[in-house]
């Protein structure tokens, strides 16, 4: 830290808790998840009074999916829907590698973005107290993300007319969890690492949030 800043940041000291952690857009914003997939009109209130009551500033992180998937409705991962049976299925050895291929250019951008947002928070000595993610996401699931090659399957399996937010929730997401993290996820770790910087992961559990439990993130 410069030397002005230093006395400045003396002379001018105030109430600002010198920690923020780093949180997956939608635990503030749930309009940029998957249809269906909104379980609270806004932000999880009880993940967000944890993180107040600790008096730690939140940092939210741009949504992966909306960034490269097309938008808020993130119109890239439908295009599988009912396609079973087309020339568009046919090609999938070829678009679906290309997908994640794509997919995985996008993340290192935002994943740089945001270690290089972390490195400023760190350098100007406040305490990143974590990163948090949520589970089952593809991209953002720290310890259970989704098996995006079988989802896009179901996808291709399921009609727009037998779609609902019931099927959808259970089949193309409940059903497909697998351990391992999100693409997002990897790609943060990876910068990471390359960085040595060393960053608590947590993880919000999305199908407690489905099932209407109570949600508790421990820091
Ligand atoms: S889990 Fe990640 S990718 Fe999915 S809506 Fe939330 S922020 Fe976006």
């Amino acid at each position: 830290m410069d030397k002005k800043i230093k006395i400045l940041t003396e002379k001018l000291k105030d109430e600002r808790s010198k920690k923020v952690i780093f949180v997956s857009h939608c635990i503030l914003n749930e309009n940029t998840r998957y249809l269906g997939g909104a379980f609270r009109k806004g932000c999880i209130d009880e993940v967000v009074d944890e993180i107040q009551n600790q008096g730690i500033g939140i940092v939210q992180m741009k949504c992966p999916e909306q960034k490269a998937w097309g938008g808020i409705f993130k119109k890239h991962m439908w295009r599988p829907l009912g396609s079973k049976n087309t020339f568009l299925y046919k090609l999938k050895g070829v678009l679906l590698p290309f997908f994640i291929w794509n997919t995985k250019r996008i993340y290192r951008k935002l994943a740089k973005e945001v270690v290089a947002e972390i490195k400023d928070y760190i350098d100007s000595g406040f305490e990143v107290v974590g990163i948090v993610g949520l589970a089952g996401s593809p991209s953002c699931g720290v310890n259970t993300t989704l098996d995006i090659k079988k989802s896009a399957e179901v996808l291709a399996n399921t009609s727009i007319d037998d779609l609902d937010k019931n099927k959808m929730n259970e089949s193309c997401i409940k059903e497909l969890l697998t351990k391992g993290k999100g693409l997002f996820i990897e790609a943060l770790k990876e910068k990471l690492r390359k960085e040595s910087i060393k960053i608590k992961f947590y993880e919000h559990d999305l199908i407690s949030e489905m099932n209407g439990k109570d949600i508790i993130l421990k820091l």
